[in-house]
C-alpha cells in the first residue's frame, strides 16, 4: 500500500488505543502502546488485496507523502503526549515497510511483519482510490477525536 494510508492509519490506531485503555496511566506506556498499534494496523491493513506504487522507487512521492501527513495529523496546539502518541503511531506504522524495502540487507530477516501480505481471502481490493478514503477517514477522525 501507499504510504499515506499507513502513516495515517497508524496514528489513528495508536489515538484509538491509547484513549480506550483503562490499564494505562502513565505517558511513557501510551507511548509505547502507540508503538505497537501503529505496527499492528500496517499488518492489518497489508493483509487485504492491494494496489502498490506503479514506480518501482517511489522515494519522491513518500518523502511528499510523509510531510504531508505529518502535516496533517499532528498540531501545535495538541498536548505533548497527544502529538507522542500520534507521531509513534505513524513511526510504527512505517517500520514494516522499511524492513520490506531493506530485503537483502541487514534487515531481511525483519520482512516477517509482511507475511501476511494481501492474504486475507476478500473480493474486496484496496484501490489506490479506497487508499486515500481511508487516509482521509483516518485524518478525520484525528480530527474529531482531538477536537
Ligand atoms: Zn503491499
Ligand atoms: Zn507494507
Amino acid at each position: 500500500m501507499i504510504a499515506s494510508v499507513h502513516l495515517a492509519a497508524g496514528s489513528a490506531t495508536a489515538l484509538f488505543v491509547t484513549s480506550y485503555s483503562p490499564l494505562l496511566v502513565s505517558n511513557k506506556s501510551k507511548v509505547a502502546l502507540a508503538l505497537v498499534a501503529g505496527i499492528a494496523s500496517h499488518v492489518i491493513l497489508d493483509t487485504f488485496p492491494h494496489q502498490e506504487y506503479m514506480e518501482r522507487w517511489p522515494w519522491l512521492l513518500v518523502i511528499a507523502e510523509t510531510i504531508a501527513i505529518l502535516m496533517f495529523v499532528l498540531s501545535a496546539q495538541y498536548s505533548i503526549t497527544r502529538n507522542s502518541v500520534l507521531f509513534i503511531g505513524m513511526a510504527g506504522a512505517a517500520i514494516p515497510d522499511l524492513f520490506h524495502i531493506s530485503r537483502g540487507h541487514l534487515f531481511r530477516s525483519l520482512d516477517v511483519l509482511h507475511f501476511f501480505h494481501g492474504s486475507l481471502p476478500s473480493a474486496f481490493w484496496m484501490s489506490m482510490f479506497w487508499q486515500s478514503v481511508i487516509t482521509c477517514l483516518a485524518i478525520i477522525y484525528i480530527k474529531i477525536k482531538s477536537a
